[in-house]
This record gives C-alpha cells, structure tokens and sequence, in this order.
C-alpha cells in the first residue's frame, strides 16, 4: 500500500473534503488524483493486513482511483 500512497499530494490549511473510504468529511487527509483519503483511513490502510476483510474494502475504494488514472 505504500506505493500507492506515496506519489501524492498531502492537504494542508485546506478547505475539508470528503474521504472516499469512510464518507465522512475531514481536513486533514491525502489526495490521490482528485480523491481525497483522510488521516484516520490513511493510517488504517497502512496498518491494514491483506488477509483482512477491510482491506478488500479499501483496494475496492482505490480502484476508483486507478480508472480516473487511466481514464
Ligand atoms: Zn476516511
């Protein structure tokens, strides 16, 4: 995950936007093309095992990303 992560651009003294994983809307937080990723979800995806149930969740999220790159 972390080579997904590092070729962005990190918000600061933004306006809040909405993060693509959990919906809710906070200020601080990555953007990845135009979708932004918040903190909390960030670190989560980070932490977060492949065995895992979430990260499913989270690839199923990122490839909404990965059709606006090739788009
Ligand atoms: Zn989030």
């Amino acid at each position: 995950m972390e080579e997904i992560i590092r070729p962005v651009e990190r918000l600061k003294d933004e306006a809040p936007e909405t993060c693509i994983i959990c919906g809710e809307t906070k200020a601080q937080g990555i953007k990845i093309v135009s979708e932004f990723i918040c903190e909390e979800c960030e670190a989560e995806m980070v932490h977060t095992d492949v065995k895992d149930e979430k990260y499913d969740f989270f690839i199923h999220q990122m490839k909404q990303i990965w059709v606006q790159l090739n788009a």
